[in-house]
């Protein structure tokens, strides 16, 4: 009896835990309804369906890319699918002036800024390292210190909202893995840099969250095209993956993981 309690004691504490904290808070859509959001990578894969997820719930939405005729599909299509309003400036954003002149927009045509959706990311190899630093160079830029410069151009504004900043990251931002090497680099920056700043809101009392999103292989074109060969998994669904996003983003998470089974439970088994 007093080895089933020893055992049974703590089990129930750790399933009352598990119930309170998955308890904790429900998303609900109407969290979003005309909040004024930024999404960069907009033109296409998750970022593209962030963006249709946002105008169903009635959000206002800048939306950014290169594409331009892309980006002009995907607003008509958030105007069809209910946004509070729906606008892109293409750019990019290997260029810092033009990560911040995103920001300047928002001020400009929203009049301030709720969610900063940080989701871009720039072409790069899937093989050995080829020894090219300038590719490094150029992918930290995009991949990495263009997310700096939203992130910095948009904290008075998230600051005055007590808004989010949400960073899109991969696996490949908390494990070395082979045949990355440039692009796991820029996102294990943005880990360091990013959860270095939410220690230091902490501290000065800033309510601004910051969601760092780990996401496993999701079936965007680019993803399937580059990997399917390679990784034995099926991808997860875009559209899921970017409603995931949202409700961690909503919900003020510090981390999320999608999916959790591929991510979080390997991540967890390794430490
Ligand atoms: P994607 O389909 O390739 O879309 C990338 C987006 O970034 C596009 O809208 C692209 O538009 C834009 N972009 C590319 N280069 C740019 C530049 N120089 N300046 C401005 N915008 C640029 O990517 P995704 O698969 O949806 O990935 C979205 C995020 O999820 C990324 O941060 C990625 O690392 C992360 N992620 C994805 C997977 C996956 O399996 N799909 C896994 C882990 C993490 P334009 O070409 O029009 O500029």
């Amino acid at each position: 009896m007093g080895r089933l309690q020893k055992i049974l004691i703590p089990f129930l504490g750790l399933v009352l835990a598990f119930w309170f904290y998955s308890a904790r808070d429900t998303f609900k859509p109407e969290m979003l309804r005309g909040k004024r959001v930024i999404v960069t990578g907009a033109s296409t894969g998750i970022g593209e369906q962030m963006a249709y997820h946002l105008a169903r719930m009635g959000s206002h939405v800048l939306l950014t890319a290169r594409t331009e005729a892309k980006l002009q599909n995907v607003v008509r299509r958030c105007l069809q699918l209910g946004a509070a309003s729906a606008r892109f400036v293409s750019g990019t954003m290997e260029d810092t002036a033009f990560a911040q002149h995103v920001v300047r927009e928002a001020q400009t045509s929203l009049g301030g800024l709720d969610m900063l959706i940080l989701n871009h990311v720039g072409a790069s190899y899937f093989g050995f390292f080829d020894g090219d630093v300038e590719h490094v160079r150029k992918l930290l830029e995009i991949n990495f210190l263009s997310y700096v410069a939203m992130a910095t151009s948009a904290l008075p504004m998230l600051k005055e909202s007590e808004g989010s900043i949400v960073v899109v990251s991969s696996m490949a931002g908390k494990v070395g893995f082979p045949f990355t090497v440039p692009y796991s680099a820029t996102k294990f920056a943005l880990d360091g840099f990013f959860s270095s700043l939410r220690q230091e809101f902490t501290i000065q009392s800033i309510n601004v969250s910051i969601t760092l999103c780990i996401l496993g292989f999701i079936d965007t074109e680019r993803a399937v095209r580059a990997a399917a060969d390679v990784l034995q998994e099926r991808p997860a669904p875009r559209d899921e993956c970017a409603l995931e996003i949202l409700k961690g983003a909503a919900l003020r998470r510090r981390e999320l993981y999608y999916r959790y089974s591929s991510t979080r439970l390997p991540l967890l088994l390794r430490d």
